[in-house]
């Protein structure tokens, strides 16, 4: 086997270049359309050294973030300043392929996990908006997440009654607290704007 002089080479199998008009063999690889996310691997697009260089230096790592984001994702994070530095957009050298087993995995799969964080964060404060201090707290003594709907609400309350009512427990009045305040919590939540 021949060294390999670069990590992230991959014996082409017989693959081209995926770079229209190239006929050279594709050994590196770089994010498809889909790249890698928190919903899979993503695919990936098989290239030649000139073309996966080409491809590194015109890809834009943050695209589809907001500006907070962006500095969110800038912030220091172990394991990803260095790579920020090494790929930052004008720095005139080229990446330091040496100092990564793997580039394109390496800063694809750090940028689109940060790219999920930003937007889970984001994702968690909308959410979290939908409803006030006193119904969110009712929200975990019923056990429920700030992603809750109506049904949901309303299935966990039957649930929840059936567990703890004495009736339902053989005249055990020992969840009886408990009961009263799920009660409470649903009563509530019932007239939360969140599920009008
Ligand atoms: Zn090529």
């Amino acid at each position: 086997m021949r060294p390999q002089k670069f990590h992230g080479r991959y014996p082409s199998e017989g693959r081209q270049c995926a770079a229209p008009g190239c006929s050279e063999p594709g050994e590196y690889r770089a994010p498809g359309s889909e790249g890698p996310s928190f919903d899979g691997p993503g695919d990936w697009r098989w290239l030649c050294l000139d073309h996966v260089r080409e491809f590194n230096a015109g890809y834009d790592w943050f695209e589809g973030m907001t500006a907070d984001e962006i500095l969110a994702a800038q912030s220091p994070i172990a394991g990803w300043e260095r790579e920020t530095r090494a790929f930052r957009p004008g720095a005139g050298a080229m990446p330091r392929w040496a100092d990564f087993d793997d580039p394109l995995d390496a800063i694809g799969a750090r940028a689109s996990e940060i790219r999920g964080r930003a937007q889970a964060r984001q994702a968690s404060r909308e959410q979290a908006a939908r409803f006030t201090a006193r119904e969110r707290e009712a929200l975990s003594v019923m056990g429920l997440g700030l992603q809750a709907d109506r049904a949901e609400l309303r299935k966990r309350y039957s649930v929840l009654v059936r567990r703890y009512h004495p009736d339902r427990n053989g005249g055990d009045r020992s969840h009886e607290a408990l009961l009263q305040r799920v009660v409470e919590a649903y009563q509530l939540l019932r007239g939360a704007a969140a599920f009008a």
